[in-house]
């Protein structure tokens, strides 16, 4: 009998997480790394919140949290998805989570038996695929085009979907795209699931606040959608708190419930001072809250520094992220290419020809110095993600370097 069970061991790693691993290694090695695999703000989180925190500890919040999170907190939610995306939520439908996947992992646990469906959009993010095999679900992916802006048609939707699909998943802003749909073609995803009662759409929105083209739009805001959509959100990307691990869902009643249920047996509730500092990031309105709209100021600042830099390199096809901190170009161009056969990465691999997203960030990783993420790992393996939140120094060396990798590929 092997030690490790067939469900942990056939489930892929994260790999936003595994690059990262790998690149702190290296840079404990002592080399220069420019890490832009993970998708973490490098700002600090909002005084405010922090002193929240600190008042938290003073006041003895530190005895167990009710399951679905406090009720100061749960009213604080509600009154966000009122005010950013005028959708009306009830306490009773609010649950809160250590960080949005495990509310990911939640909803797909109570949601999915073996054999159900999942439909995803690819390129999605890396762990929807692996919570839907924990759960024994299938995924099933629709491909979509660079062309297209990775945004998938209603036609794609509906040739998709059969009688034993659940769910769909899909995040918007996009991880790892950037791109965002509009409310119109959010709306004629939605009319083509008119026909499909049954199925949930757990709808991702952590990237929210980081949107640059300005009105967020969110599945549940259509009658018909609101009782059968989970919208999934959270504090790590919208305010800097990666580390507070706070995510949260609005969600049907007897969804919310079930999740309610799990939760009770795998953490009991989210960290009781990450609660109570998250009432106040809660009540930062970001229409006019400066920690917030400085923020999204600067990543948009980045975003056209990256695209001009990304934009000259030789084989590079780059769409404009609207959205997200992430761009996530076409480089199969250079795929068949060969690196010199003095590279780390000829020597590490014994190859010396780039076939895919993998050899290609590998060979940035080690000779760049430059962490990204294959696309592959998105179900895109055409592509690489690059996270443009970190400073505009170290984009600039970054760019440079890859700019230089490549140009030596012949
Ligand atoms: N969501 C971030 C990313 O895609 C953080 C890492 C993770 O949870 O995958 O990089």
């Amino acid at each position: 009998m092997a030690l490790i069970s067939q469900r942990i061991s056939s489930m892929p790693p994260s790999e936003t997480l595994a690059m990262t691993q790998i690149a702190n290694e290296l840079a404990e090695a002592g080399k220069d790394v420019i890490k832009l695999s993970i998708g973490e703000p490098d700002f600090n989180t909002p005084e405010v919140v922090k002193e929240a925190a600190k008042t938290a500890i003073d006041e003895n919040w530190t005895h167990y949290p009710p399951v679905p999170g406090y009720p100061e907190l749960k009213k604080a939610i509600c009154a966000k998805f009122k005010r950013d995306n005028n959708l009306d939520y009830t306490p009773d439908q609010i649950i809160v989570s250590t960080g949005a996947k495990q509310s990911i992992y939640q909803v797909v646990m109570a949601l999915v038996d073996p054999g159900d469906e999942v439909v995803i959009p690819a390129p999605y993010w890396v762990s929807y695929k692996a919570v839907v095999q924990l759960a024994e679900g299938k995924s099933v992916y629709i491909q979509t085009t660079i062309e297209n802006d990775f945004k998938v048609t209603p036609d794609q939707l509906r040739a998709a979907l059969t009688p034993k699909t659940k769910m769909m998943i899909f995040s918007s802003p996009s991880n790892p795209t950037g791109m965002l749909y509009s409310r119109e073609e959010l709306k004629a995803l939605a009319e083509v699931l008119r026909d499909y009662p049954n199925v949930i759409v757990l709808a991702d929105e952590i990237y929210e606040h980081i949107n640059f083209e300005g009105k967020h739009e969110s599945m549940a805001q259509f009658d018909w959608m609101k009782e059968r959509t989970v919208t999934v959100n959270g504090v790590a990307k919208g305010f800097a708190m990666t580390g507070w691990r706070i995510g949260f869902i609005g969600a049907p009643v007897a969804i919310a419930k079930a999740c309610n249920k799990l939760q009770g047996q795998v953490t009991s509730a989210t960290c009781s001072i990450a609660q109570r500092a998250t009432i106040k990031a809660m009540q930062m309105d970001p229409a006019i809250s400066d920690d917030i709209i400085n923020m999204r100021n600067i990543f948009l600042k980045r975003r056209d520094l990256v695209y001009d830099l990304l934009c000259q390199i030789p084989g590079f096809k780059v769409r404009l992220p609207k959205g997200a901190f992430y761009f996530f170009p076409d480089i199969s161009e250079l795929y068949g290419k060969q690196v010199p056969a003095d590279s780390v990465f000829a020597k590490t691999y014994n190859k010396t020809t780039i076939e895919n997203s993998t050899d290609f960030c590998m060979y940035i990783l080690y000779d760049a110095n430059v962490a990204l993420v294959m696309g592959a790992a998105f179900g895109d393996d055409r592509c690489v993600r690059l996270s443009y939140a970190t400073s505009e120094e170290k984009l600039r060396e970054a760019m440079r370097r890859i700019r230089e990798a490549v140009v030596k590929m012949k």
